[in-house]
């Protein structure tokens, strides 16, 4: 018997999670006691549910209305009230006590040494008991630090960001991490529009879902479906609703604690989001772009105009350069998102350091410059290209002050290249050569494509 119990001690400590600790013990009394299959049930006093540990968030009561689970009720208020085990048709149930408090059950099918069994868990329940009612407070503190964790990003994003298409996917990335087992959707509305659109994911192919959001007004609160597992969350800031944050269980029901959250962190997000619509205004008045100090894309395409029309009247060449940062995404995911931000800035200033006075440079997007050449041929353009791409590569950037861990990171970037020819309107110079860049990009990266290059491929 002690060696058991020491044996049952040893495989519990080795388990850290929900699932892990229901597979030990299956295993373990599958081996020692002939048992076809073990499960645990637990008390959730917050939300009043029984869990059914194997299938993590489950709850009993949603099988119930599939008729199947009046009798796990039944049998749970029975040994409860007998505060002793029960067994119905082929299977024993056991109550698990944490200093008298009734925490959940032990469930053994087929149990070939019942005897055997009983007397083992008269000492053992406790051990159980303590290890389940220790994943339980973890898995607890663990739901707060990612809350925590996740209310700090949005604070560091409302800071640092206020591009839409930026935040956007940001934010949903991080509610897909918060709230795992649910589908989220992020939709917006333009504040003259009636009609939502999704921003993301990609799809969301659920009816009820727009049947939901069509009725959202600018005092509504969330929505919840009639089984919980569907969540409508408004993005409502300084009277205005432009959108909202939908939650759609895979696995159980949206609890009170969980829908809480969700408010809590959905209004965070409403803040972020309006902040980054006021800014889109200012910024459609402004010409510069804040973190690199190049042209925003705006004030480009103004300028891009103004180059191709001199260019044209002086019979001078004008070639264009795109440009993207490689694998930037990376940075972001290993450094955080603030070191992306000074890779960037870094990257940029490198650039100009390499340009000439009446060059022009601009933000084309998040990591995507664009660099206007007057007066300079294909030849010229390449040359200065690969001038860009040496120093970009050569520079170390300094993380240090960011993330103590790290020092010196370095970042390559890809070029295409492309010469105005006769015959071109303005927009076919930026996609040409955006065409030269992917070829860059997908010929291996860290290099320079021109168009011309292309033809000879
Ligand atoms: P590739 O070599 O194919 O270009 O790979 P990539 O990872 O650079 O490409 P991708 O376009 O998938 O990633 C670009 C990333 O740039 C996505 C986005 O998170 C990030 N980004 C865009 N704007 C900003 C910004 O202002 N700051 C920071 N830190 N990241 C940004
Ligand atoms: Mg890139
Ligand atoms: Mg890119």
């Amino acid at each position: 018997m002690i060696q058991k119990i020491s044996e049952l001690s040893k495989i519990l400590n080795s388990s850290y999670s929900a699932k892990s600790i229901l597979n030990s013990l299956h295993d373990f009394f599958a081996d020692y006691f002939g048992v076809k299959k073990t499960e645990l049930y637990t008390w959730d006093g917050t939300t009043s549910q029984l869990r059914d540990f194997s299938r993590n968030w489950l709850y009993i009561d949603d099988i119930f209305e599939k008729k199947v689970v009046g009798q796990y009720y039944k049998i749970y208020a029975d040994i409860k009230e007998k505060n002793s085990y029960e067994i119905v048709e082929d299977k024993l149930y056991f109550p698990l006590k944490k200093q008298s408090k009734f925490i959940g059950m032990l469930e053994f099918t087929q149990t070939e040494q019942a005897d055997e069994l009983l007397k083992f868990l008269e000492v053992a329940a406790d051990v159980i008991s303590l290890k389940v009612q220790n994943i339980i407070l973890n898995e607890k503190m663990q739901k707060n630090i990612n809350f925590h964790d996740s209310m700090k990003n949005i604070a560091k994003i409302i800071e640092t960001q206020y591009e839409l298409n930026y935040i956007v996917p940001l934010i949903g990335e991080m509610f897909d991490k918060f709230v795992s087992n649910h589908l989220i959707y992020i939709f917006l509305r333009k504040e003259d529009e009636q009609e939502f659109s999704l921003v993301w994911p990609g799809a969301c192919n659920d009816e009820k879902i727009y049947g939901l959001i069509s009725i959202l007004t600018s005092d509504s609160e969330c929505i919840l479906t009639a089984d919980k597992k569907t969540g409508v969350f408004p993005l409502i800031s300084e009277g205005k609703l432009f959108g909202c944050i939908v939650t759609k269980s895979m696995e159980g029901k949206l609890n009170d604690k969980e829908v809480d959250y969700i408010e809590q962190l959905t209004n965070q997000v409403a803040t972020t989001i309006n902040r980054a619509n006021v800014y889109a205004e200012i910024l459609k008045h402004a010409t510069l772009d804040a973190l690199t100090g190049f042209y925003n894309k705006r004030q480009l395409e103004e300028r891009l105009k103004q180059e191709v029309s001199s260019s044209r009247r002086q019979h001078l060449p004008l070639s264009v350069i795109m440009t993207d940062i490689d694998f930037f995404k990376g940075v972001n995911d290993t450094y955080g998102h603030a070191v992306g931000d000074l890779v960037l800035k870094t990257v940029s200033d490198v650039i100009r350091s390499q340009l000439r006075e009446y060059d022009v440079a601009g933000r084309y997007g998040g990591e995507e410059f664009t660099i206007l050449l007057p007066s300079a041929g294909i030849k010229d353009a390449c040359m200065v290209a690969e001038r860009l791409r040496k120093a970009v590569e050569k520079r170390m950037i300094d993380i240090s002050k960011l993330t103590p861990e790290h020092k010196n990171i370095n970042v390559t970037i890809s070029l295409g290249v492309y010469q105005m020819q006769d015959g071109d309107e303005i927009s076919d110079l930026i996609i040409k050569a955006d065409r030269a860049l992917y070829e860059a990009k997908s010929g291996g990266r860290n290099k320079v494509v021109s168009a011309g290059d292309m033809e000879n491929l």
